[in-house]
């Protein structure tokens, strides 16, 4: 069983037109291709990235189910899109509603909004069925402030987990410090009954940050999408880094057993498609051999999906 913890449903009406500008400007300076030509290659598959779409990346990459969300940056520099983030949650929960026992989703909502997104919290969960509560701090908040308790009060009353973002972004004007992983600690350590999920594992940055947090708070997980610029990049330094994770043992909890695997898709096929990431990451047991490391089969069907399984309670 294969499963992708970390998927996006995008419309172009989801962000404003600000948020489209820059991001594709960022794209074309991280990538050094010009915009022009990201317009005709990216765009169309990012901005259509429905559910048809994701199913059938899926299918081509061999990948059993996916959770997936939206992005809420209408409060931040960029502004608010066309849609409401009501709005765009609900067609996310439409999509999904879709493919039954394939595709599960999570509410995208910026916990500045307060009330509003305790309400919409609870109306996705209990109506559209929903599970769980994604932030992206980038936006512009640290997760620790005492104003989103409520939310993460709502959260454990709801028994479903918070996922945030905890990587550099490439997407400036955000700023990147609101996702440092030590402000989850804090949420970890004031709600112990609320299961965090570190996206990206700290990426290139936090990595360490994130495996310390994690190995003290037993209510602490990751999810290592993002992790395909290592694959590419620096194999040798990320396998030594996941096999450190997986021979720390956790107090009052087993680190490997708290790892899931995501891709962000469509985000990140200009990197390394799905389909390559899902080969790369079954390879891992054999690539560790060459720099004399060992990978159990065990450990890598964890990380692909049995945690995972455990995690959503399949
Ligand atoms: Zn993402």
């Amino acid at each position: 069983m294969i499963i992708n913890m970390h998927s996006h449903l995008i419309h172009r009406d989801m962000w404003s037109d600000k948020f489209w500008d820059i991001t594709l400007d960022a794209y074309s300076k991280s990538y050094k291709i010009p915009k022009e030509a990201l317009m005709k290659t990216m765009m169309p598959e990012i901005a259509n990235a429905n559910a048809d779409a994701l199913v059938k990346a899926m299918e081509k990459a061999g990948i059993d189910k996916a959770l997936t969300m939206g992005v809420d940056w209408g409060m931040s520099v960029v502004g608010e899109a066309k849609w409401s983030v009501e709005e765009f949650n609900k067609w996310v929960a439409d999509q999904v509603a879709e493919y039954p026992g394939t595709l599960y989703a999570l509410c995208a909502v910026d916990p500045r909004r307060g009330e509003k997104a305790v309400n919409l919290l609870e109306k996705s969960v209990t109506e559209w069925g929903m599970k769980g509560l994604k932030f992206h701090p980038t936006a512009g908040y640290y997760p620790d402030d005492q104003k989103y308790f409520p939310l993460y009060e709502k959260c454990v009353e709801l028994n479903v987990p918070l996922y945030s973002h905890t990587a550099v972004t490439i997407t400036a004007p955000m700023e990147s410090k609101f996702a440092d992983p030590i402000y989850l600690d804090s949420v970890a350590a004031k709600f112990p009954d609320l299961k965090i999920v570190m996206v990206h594992f700290g990426s290139i940055t936090w990595p360490y940050k994130c495996h310390e947090i994690m190995g003290i708070r037993p209510n602490v997980y990751a999810e290592i999408s993002g992790y395909q610029a290592q694959a590419v990049g620096t194999p040798k330094r990320m396998l030594e880094f996941l096999r450190g994770v997986f021979d720390t043992p956790g107090l009052g909890t087993s680190i490997v057993d708290k790892i899931m695997w995501g891709t962000d898709w469509p985000l990140l096929e200009l990197i390394l498609t799905d389909e390559k990431w899902v080969d790369w990451v079954k390879n891992i047991p054999e690539k560790a051999q060459e720099y004399g490391m060992r990978f159990k089969q065990r450990e890598i069907k964890k990380i692909l999906g049995l945690n995972a399984e455990k995690f959503l309670k399949l």
